[in-house]
């Protein structure tokens, strides 16, 4: 048993950007023969004593800028692979990780992209042609500072990989890959393992340990928990001689609109929840920017953002657009390329009235936003359909 584990190949392949971007030089290097360690070390000019044991990343720093999305390929799978079954227990091994700093991970659905290929499909996939039982790849991009990982795929050896005990701990061990570990010279983690350690068994790794969340922390922060944040309660107003949305969770704005203080406004019967503006931010939570349209260049409306570039951007360059606040409360964000929502959190969306006075509807409900659409109002966000922000539950 431990003989199998041990002999994990882990082949890295890095590219100077990714395929299809600008400036593209690909790099690819042979399959490692079978028997030689599953990390590319990298040797440092004369004697290196390392400080402290502990967590590794790779040379260069790199890791994922958004949520890591996974699909399965289940071609070559063994008989006993149940599909379902299969996806449940990666699934679970990369919630490990998210469990353990704030990285997130989806799985994508079903692919027919090959595993330990560069197509821009990160796929967990079977293979007997790699010499050992798992093996991941990873590709990244970038210059100076940390790297971003753009793809990662995992080859489990359909010869090796036997039963669900052991696919758990190579999946847990594996996904550390994926997220930018490399082995660990402390032997008590996961990711122990060759040249600095010993592998420990697949049971052993079912379980992540000290130092693989701090290896995950180092990489990704602690994670904030959704539902130990204060939150605060939007609510929506509607004013029918401008034909305006507006929403609100500052409890003064709410009560002068709802004593009539600020005319022709009534609720709308919408709310949804947000984070408070003070909550602490560490990269899965995102402050939400707010500006008032000028009335005298015929706006006399409100834009919300959760992109700190678009707010900059706003801020900048459109000086009809009167900034009032970085932070009126905070949401998590969407990731950038599907518009996919973090875990326990819930898509908001955005539609545009497509008018000179340009006014925008949020809402975190999908039949109200296409009613929008449907009424000439353009969506805009990422993704299809398009999401701009992510409220929690
Ligand atoms: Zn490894």
């Amino acid at each position: 048993m431990r003989s199998a584990q041990d002999a994990r190949t882990l082949l890295r392949y890095g590219l100077a950007a990714m395929l299809g971007l600008p400036g593209v030089a690909a790099f690819a290097q042979a399959m490692a023969p079978a028997g030689v360690s599953d990390v590319e070390v990298i040797p440092l000019p004369g004697p290196v004593p390392l400080p402290e044991p502990k967590y590794l990343t790779y040379q260069p720093v790199s890791r994922w800028p958004g949520t890591v999305q996974w699909f399965y390929n289940p071609a070559g799978a063994p008989a006993w692979a149940d599909p379902a079954a299969v996806v449940a227990i990666v699934h679970g091994a990369f919630a490990k990780w998210s469990a353990a700093c704030d990285v997130t991970a989806v799985y994508g659905g079903t692919s027919s992209a090959t595993p330990n290929d560069l197509d821009g499909v990160s796929v967990v996939g079977w293979s007997g042609s790699i010499a050992n039982p798992a093996a991941t790849r990873y590709w990244y991009t970038g210059s100076g500072g940390t790297y971003t990982i753009v793809e990662a795929d995992i080859v489990l050896h359909p010869g090796q990989v036997s039963d669900f005990t052991i696919l758990d701990g190579m999946a847990t061990h594996e996904a550390g890959h994926v997220i930018g570990l490399n082995h660990s010279d402390v032997q008590a983690a996961v990711m122990a393992g060759a040249p600095y350690t010993a592998y420990n068994t697949a049971v052993y790794q079912q379980t992540l340990r000290a130092d693989d969340v701090a290896g995950c922390q180092f990489l990704y922060g602690a994670r904030v928990p959704a539902g130990g944040l204060p939150t605060q309660t939007v609510v929506e107003f509607y004013h029918a001689e401008f034909d305006h949305y507006f929403i609100t969770a500052n409890a003064s704005e709410i009560a002068k609109l709802d004593s009539g203080f600020f005319k022709g406004w009534a609720r709308t019967g919408q709310t949804f929840t947000v984070l408070a503006p003070d909550v602490p931010r560490n990269g899965s939570v995102t402050p939400v920017c707010r500006f008032y349209g000028d009335p005298a260049a015929g706006l006399d409306s409100h834009f919300y953002s959760a992109s700190p570039t678009e707010c900059a951007q706003v801020r900048d360059r459109f000086k009809d657009w009167i900034w009032e606040s970085d932070a009126v409360f905070a949401v998590y964000p969407a990731d950038g390329a599907t518009g996919r929502c973090p875990a326990s959190t819930v898509p908001v969306y955005r539609t545009w009235n497509h008018r000179r006075d340009s006014n925008h509807r949020y809402t975190t409900r999908a039949d109200v936003q296409a009613a929008m659409v449907a009424k000439g109002y353009i969506a805009e966000g990422y993704g299809d359909p398009p999401v701009v922000m992510c409220a929690p539950q």
